[in-house]
């Protein structure tokens, strides 16, 4: 486990937006688009699982709030995402404290034109063999 003292999640400070008992909303730096926010338990955690039931309403509530103000400003919609890399370095871009990102999005925006326009090349068709197969993982 990372040293917390270390971490720049452990340490809220003048960049706290929004706030509840367990989580905190700062503006992500460096940010994908304007308005692209960080939903940050208080607590140091690395593993999403680890969060309580208290800690995921509290970090829900806070993305649901962030939609509500920033989707008429500067989107038509939100992704919402959390991005689980144990196998990524810590660097100014990787933050091992777990977090969800809150990205307004709009038809053709930013990330469309930049990124994802590149990715349906990866898209692959499900076949029955491969869903039997993830099927079984996750039914048991
Ligand atoms: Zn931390």
């Amino acid at each position: 486990m990372r040293n917390v003292l270390s971490c720049p999640f452990c340490q809220p400070n003048e960049r706290v937006l929004l706030e509840n008992e367990t989580a905190y909303v700062v503006m992500s730096n460096p940010r994908k688009v304007p308005g692209h926010m960080l939903v940050i338990p208080k607590k140091h955690y690395l593993i999403p699982k680890e969060l309580s039931q208290n800690e995921i309403i509290d970090i829900f509530n806070l993305i649901f709030k962030l939609e509500d103000r920033l989707i008429p400003e500067l989107g038509i919609g939100c992704d919402i995402r959390q991005n689980y890399r144990p196998f990524q370095k810590q660097s100014n871009l990787k933050i091992d404290h777990i977090h969800f990102h809150v990205i307004p999005r709009s038809f053709k925006d930013y990330i469309y034109n930049t990124v994802e326009k590149f990715e349906t090349d990866i898209f692959v068709k499900l076949d029955d063999l491969e869903r039997k197969s993830i099927e079984k993982l996750i039914k048991g």
